[in-house]
């Protein structure tokens, strides 16, 4: 284990481990889904409402918000953690295992919590040393789109003066300790789509009486195979999975219809425009030249994640500062994330921290029913987000 380096926000950081721990293990074992984190919510509100110098609000029915004004002048900070779980059955047996079946804190959004309950609790302690005014939102609904940060950035006036953005995102991919920052394109825009082919169906053992639209939606799945590797430059990102095809009922029956789903992911504006072009001239073609109809939609998701230059340099320098050789470049994700929202309105930049520990089994996919986090990862997380609260509430 290397020695970190001796800060301020790292000692005050450490001290926390006990209390940081604890809040997440409470938020683990009760974990909500997005837009119905009342327990959640209640609970983090009543957490901040025993520290000194907070104004505690809740600018939607279940997300929290506390703002601490500094004793300095300085700029107007947002630092954001996401609150809400996942429909997953939890497949851990540590104590304190999710106690609603079904429902999992899976994507490590129990430790984000905790994380800005960390930095509310080590900025109320003295304001006099804070500059500027630091608002700390707690958001509900990141994993359930339209997403809650698009709900508090044009339903409230959360964002109203401020000048700068930032959260973190638990990474169980990168090792404990490691903060991983890029400064531009980090995650990408992940858009939906929806096909349905409409055919004729039939008796299986007649099948020319028919128009297959099994058959059909098999050559529509390989052809959209071609759309990024022969249709995308090798020097841009896109990726398009085919995730659902769903047809039939029985083996004598050739059904009337077919569906299919997936997701195209980009970073680029101009190639995430191009994309629902590519994808329907696809389904037209094949579909048409087996004589079936198909209806196409389209959903955008998420925008990408595209971190402003200098918050990320600037980020970079404090992750240096705080976590020495530990600090690197973070590799883009094709994840989405509506951290985004925020980046509509104001400069900011979204960094990872690593919470993978082998031996502490620590290291699975987010998303996954054994996932979980080294919490030491929380004590990184606090010092991270609370040198940068201080660092960009001093401005430019
Ligand atoms: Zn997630
Ligand atoms: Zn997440």
């Amino acid at each position: 284990m290397t020695t970190l380096p001796r800060t301020s926000a790292g000692e005050r950081a450490a001290a926390l481990a006990p209390q940081l721990t604890a809040w997440r293990r409470h938020l683990h074992q009760h974990p909500e889904l997005g837009f119905a984190e009342h327990e959640t919510s209640a609970y983090i509100a009543a957490e901040l409402s025993r520290l000194p110098h907070l104004s505690v609000t809740r600018p939607t029915a279940t997300s929290v918000l506390a703002v601490l004004q500094g004793g300095k002048p300085g700029q107007t900070v947002l630092l954001r953690a996401d609150i809400d779980a996942l429909p997953i059955l939890e497949e851990n047996s540590f104590e304190f295992v999710s106690s609603v079946p079904g429902v999992m804190h899976a994507c490590g959004h129990d430790g984000h919590t905790s994380i800005l309950l960390g930095v509310a609790r080590l900025l109320s302690e003295d304001p006099s040393q804070v500059n500027g005014q630091i608002r700390m939102i707690f958001q509900h609904a990141e994993e359930s789109g339209p997403g809650g940060a698009e709900e508090l950035v044009h339903g409230t006036e959360l964002m109203s003066g401020v000048d700068v953005v930032t959260g973190l995102h638990l990474n169980s991919q990168l090792p404990t300790g490691v903060v991983a920052v890029k400064p531009g394109a980090f995650m990408a825009a992940p858009d939906v789509f929806r096909v349905t082919i409409q055919g004729k169906g039939g008796h299986a053992a007649h099948p020319e009486e028919t128009v297959d639209p099994i058959v059909i939606g098999a050559q529509v799945i390989t052809n959209l195979q071609q759309v990024v590797s022969r249709g995308v430059s090798a020097l841009d990102n896109m990726v398009l999975s085919v995730t659902y095809f769903h047809a039939g009922t029985t083996h004598n029956v050739i059904p009337g219809s077919a569906e299919l789903m997936g997701t195209v992911r980009t970073f680029d504006a101009e190639l995430r425009s191009k994309a629902p072009g590519m994808l329907e001239r696809v389904v037209r073609g094949i579909t048409e030249a087996h004589g079936a109809t198909y209806t196409f939609a389209y959903e955008p998701g998420y925008r990408p994640v595209v971190n402003t230059d200098w918050v990320a340099e600037r980020l970079m320098g404090i992750a240096r500062a705080e976590v020495g050789d530990k600090a690197q470049l973070a590799t883009p994700s094709m994840g989405g994330e509506d951290f985004s929202a925020y980046l509509t309105r104001a400069p900011g930049a979204y960094f990872n921290v690593g919470s993978g520990n082998a031996e502490l089994e620590s290291d699975y996919p987010h998303h996954h029913p054994r996932f979980t986090i080294d919490e030491a990862s929380l004590v990184t997380g606090v010092r991270m987000l609370y040198a940068a609260a201080l660092e960009l509430g001093k401005g430019e």
